[in-house]
């Protein structure tokens, strides 16, 4: 590498202190990883840029896995939180999930202890310019003061800082999120690296002055007082945050929609003065307001962004207007008419890697040792970018000790669609979780993160023993609870007792665990009939339940994976030829090509392929292992 001084040699260097960079940290650190994480700015650690919430449905989903796997969100999230709120709790249990309201601050200071307190941990504060790469593998990065760290692994984690540039009306400024500068000699390196890169954007909402608002006027939302923690480790007794501040709910008005349509022409990300590509499940306010010209309002939810400060965020009214507009759209909502803004909305700008130049473990196709994680990658928030984040984090540390990577199934977690999503289909606008993306939602539960992912966590290393026996403990009091249920029977002899506890009577005799499946038993009241020897814990009764009244479906659902999984167990190999493989369409083969998919069920879900030629897969793969069978 040219001009610089060696600084310092680590087994793994991860760039960027976001959400993707700090859980990559933590993860290869506790792998016993020598790793260094080099940031711009060392009091913007985990700093969230948008809403100060973690979690609601899929992204909360991917929040629990992650805790599950030996990750440090959920923890933080737990520490610092200022509301909890289980939602969805009146629908199915595949779609429950917790949203918790976050101390914007407190949880960047937090994940910065964790990070100085962690061993085999360094941090540096830095502008990373360049990565060194010879001979198709990374080597090392050099810093804007010419410090040069060698490393055989490097995981980016720039998030939206990639030639990013801050947009407010008609101004525009070369810039990372805050004010912190953008990464550019970084992003051109990776295009010169023949990387091909996606023009993405990404918006956020003004924050105002909570002494300026009339909170009178807006329908107050209270904390959930029962909601559950994020992590399967928080205990009450952990000094938690007590997570008991209100959010607030209001509209927007029709006069405030006039002014934005007045303003079309002046908000770049409606008048066609971007050319980059938004999220379409996180609308700026004007794109509501184009979307949907006949709704009359649309909901803005008032959030503290801390436990000492009046700062609030105004969540709903993301945008790239100039700050006149912005500040005549707040004076026609009741309740904002006074309201001082402390930091104007904006919208950001930024290069990121198509994530179809990555292998299901994040490691990029070009440049061996080189691991992708977070908003690079195309997706948005910050769930999206831990969830990559420890799995990159993770197989970085493996990748240098030349084990196999960690790879989730579809089947197995969220995080396992999320990847799945990004290196087979690529993306097309900032990628955000949805419980609608995930076929197995029902084996893809809030409750269950822990059973199907700690034995997985503990096998790579970062689930620890004690932690290990207290899942396998509560793994044993479920099954125990399901045998005691099935053992014993309810039926027209109890009349009596079920009728004193508004249980419906069945006609014929029948296990507890049958009984506990109909609809209109609940597992609270039958534990009145039915006792169990000790007082069951929450998370143990919910389990029983959920698994008793969908065990029908759930079983379905499992039959199902089975059948995508045999396509999963024919592996492909990822520098196939396809010109090789008769049958293909067109499409396909040149599909095939780019995403290189090493199992066939991999290759149905690219698109444009279709049945078809799966079929001229599985063809060609036994003819080849025919031939093999014949030379042998
Ligand atoms: C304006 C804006 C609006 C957003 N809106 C939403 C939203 O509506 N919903 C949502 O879910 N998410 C939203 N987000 C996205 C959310 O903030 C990100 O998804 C999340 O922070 C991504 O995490 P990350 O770790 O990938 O990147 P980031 O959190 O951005 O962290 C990147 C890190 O890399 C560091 N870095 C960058 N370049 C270098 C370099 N060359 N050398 C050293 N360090 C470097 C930076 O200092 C930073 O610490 C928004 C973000 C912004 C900026």
């Amino acid at each position: 590498m040219a001009e610089g001084f060696w600084a310092g040699t680590y087994d793994v260097i991860i760039v960027g202190g976001g959400h993707a960079g700090v859980e990559a940290a933590l993860a290869s650190a506790r792998l016993g990883r020598r790793t260094l994480l080099v940031t711009l700015h060392l009091d913007f650690i985990a700093r969230m840029f948008c809403n100060p919430s973690i979690g609601g449905p899929g992204k909360g989903h991917m929040v629990r896995e992650l805790d599950a796997l030996g990750g440090e969100m959920a923890r933080a999230a737990d520490r610092t939180a200022l509301q909890r709120r289980m939602l969805n709790t009146s629908k199915g249990p595949a779609v429950r999930a917790l949203r918790a309201q976050v101390d914007r601050a407190a949880y960047s200071r937090y994940m910065r202890r964790v990070l100085e307190e962690t061993p085999n941990l360094d941090l540096r504060q830095g502008a990373v310019v360049a990565l060194d790469v010879a001979d198709g593998r990374v080597r090392g990065v050099r810093l804007d003061t010419g410090a040069v760290y060698e490393t055989a692994a490097v995981v980016l984690a720039t998030g939206t800082f990639l030639n990013g540039v801050v947009i407010v009306g008609e101004r525009r400024t070369p810039s990372g999120p805050e004010n912190l500068p953008a990464a550019r000699a970084l992003g051109e390196q990776l295009v010169r690296l023949g990387f091909r890169v996606l023009r993405l954007q990404t918006s956020t909402s003004p924050r105002l002055d909570g002494r300026t608002i009339d909170f009178s006027r807006f329908e107050r939302q209270d904390p959930d007082p029962d909601a559950p923690y994020f992590s399967y480790t928080s205990r009450s007794e952990d000094g938690l945050a007590s997570a008991e501040l209100p959010t607030y709910l209001t509209y927007t008005t029709p006069p405030g929609h006039e002014i934005v349509r007045l303003n079309l022409d002046r908000a770049p990300q409606v008048s066609g003065a971007m050319d980059a590509v938004g999220p379409r499940y996180c609308p700026s306010i004007e794109e509501k307001i184009v979307r949907f010209p006949h709704r009359g309002r649309h909901p803005i939810f008032l959030e503290p962004d801390g436990a000492d400060t009046y700062e609030v965020y105004v969540q709903g009214l993301s945008t790239s207007l100039p700050e006149d507009v912005q500040r005549e759209l707040l004076l026609t909502i009741p309740g904002l008419e006074g309201a001082r803004i402390l930091r104007v909305g904006y919208t950001i700008e930024y290069d990121a890697v198509d994530p179809v130049e990555l292998w299901p473990s994040l490691e990029t196709k070009r440049v061996r040792g080189l691991f992708t994680a977070g908003q690079i990658n195309g997706t948005s928030g910050y769930e999206e970018a831990a969830a990559q984040g420890i799995l990159a984090g993770i197989n970085a540390a493996r990748f240098v000790l030349g084990e196999e990577p960690l790879v989730l199934g579809r089947d197995q977690a969220y995080i396992g669609v999320l990847v799945d999503d990004l290196v087979t289909r690529g993306v097309d606008e900032p990628y955000r979780m949805l419980t609608s993306r995930v076929e197995h939602r029902l084996l893809l539960r809030f409750d269950n993160a822990d059973r199907r992912l700690v034995p997985v966590g503990y096998r790579v290393g970062l689930v620890s023993e004690d932690r290990y026996r207290s899942y396998l403990a509560k793994v044993e009091a479920i099954e125990a609870e399901r045998r005691r249920l099935t053992t014993l029977r309810v039926g027209p002899g109890e009349e009596e007792v079920l009728r004193a506890h508004y249980l419906p009577v069945p006609r014929e005799p029948l296990s507890a665990y049958e009984y506990l499946r109909r609809p209109d038993v609940s597992f609270a009241d039958l534990l009145r009939v039915v006792p169990p020897p000790s007082p069951l814990p929450r998370d143990v009764a919910e389990a029983v339940e959920i698994e008793a009244k969908y065990e029908g479906y759930i079983a379905r659902e499992a039959q199902e994976v089975a059948r995508m999984r045999r396509l999963e167990g024919k592996r492909l190999d990822p520098d196939l030829d396809y010109d090789a493989v008769s049958g293909l369409s067109q499409e396909a083969r040149e599909k095939l090509r780019r995403v290189r998919p090493l199992t066939v069920g991999q290759a149905a879900r690219v698109p444009g392929v279709h049945a078809a030629d799966v079929s001229a897969l599985l063809v060609y793969l036994a003819h080849r292992e025919r031939r093999k069978e014949a030379t042998r």
